[in-house]
């Protein structure tokens, strides 16, 4: 008996759509790897950040990714993220790092250097691989591809959920910088956030983690021929 073809499942959307508790809980059924890119590109804002380098120095920013090592240890329920060594998991999901991840994530010549990290840790496949152009740019034959969407006041309840609720300012503030990714990550001209051609649309705004899981794993069954 030969075994099962180790796939490669593309998981794209926008913040808050439930792409990393999707991919992370679908991964552990599957006994995939669970990869967020994003956390590439966190890492390397907070880097930015720290020289400092500016976020607008496209050439200075690739080759500081160039000469960077970041690694995703995909062993516990997200990933735990290491940026030359040192364990940047939690402060890379702040909120100046996050927007200034999707700042340097609209240069082409530092998403040349991320996708070709990235391709290099799905090349095996048997990964849950998610971000915003992993159907469309890092992984454009991947066996499964599903875009992730949702309302915008749910992405943002959901962001602000995350921890306990929310005072209305907090809220407000949350909202406010989704908004703002949204528009750089939709509007740029490297990659922008779109579904692939081929992608299933999947609309959470109604819809429980597990019912969406349930969705996902059904695609995932149908490709492997189960
Ligand atoms: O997914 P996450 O929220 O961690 O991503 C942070 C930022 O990194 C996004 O807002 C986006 O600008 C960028 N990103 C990207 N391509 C990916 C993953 C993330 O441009 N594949």
């Amino acid at each position: 008996m030969t075994a099962p073809r180790k796939l490669v499942i593309a998981i794209d959307g926008p913040a808050g759509s439930g792409k990393s508790t999707i991919a992370a809980r679908l991964a552990k059924k599957l006994g995939y790897t669970n990869l967020e890119s994003g956390a590439m590109y966190r890492a390397l804002a907070l880097k930015a950040m720290e020289q400092p380098v500016s976020l607008e120095d496209a050439e200075a920013l690739r080759e500081m990714a160039e000469n960077s090592v970041m690694q995703l240890d995909p062993s516990g329920e997200g990933n735990r993220v290491l940026l030359d060594g040192r364990d940047v998991t939690q402060r890379i999901r702040e909120a100046d790092v996050t927007a200034a991840a999707s700042r340097v994530s609209a240069h082409p010549q530092v998403r040349q250097v991320l996708v070709g990290r990235q391709r290099q840790l799905g090349a095996d496949g048997g990964v849950v691989m998610e971000g915003r152009d992993i159907g469309t740019a890092v992984f454009p034959n991947a066996d499964v591809k599903v875009f992730l969407d949702a309302d915008a006041s749910v992405r943002a309840e959901r962001r602000t959920l995350q921890n306990g609720p929310p005072s209305a300012e907090e809220a407000k503030r949350v909202q406010a910088e989704i908004a703002a990714r949204d528009e750089r990550d939709r509007t740029r001209k490297a990659s922008p956030l779109a579904p692939a051609a081929d992608a299933v649309i999947l609309d959470t705004t109604r819809k429980s983690i597990d019912e969406v899981v349930a969705e996902v794993e059904g695609i995932v069954k149908r490709v492997a021929g189960e």
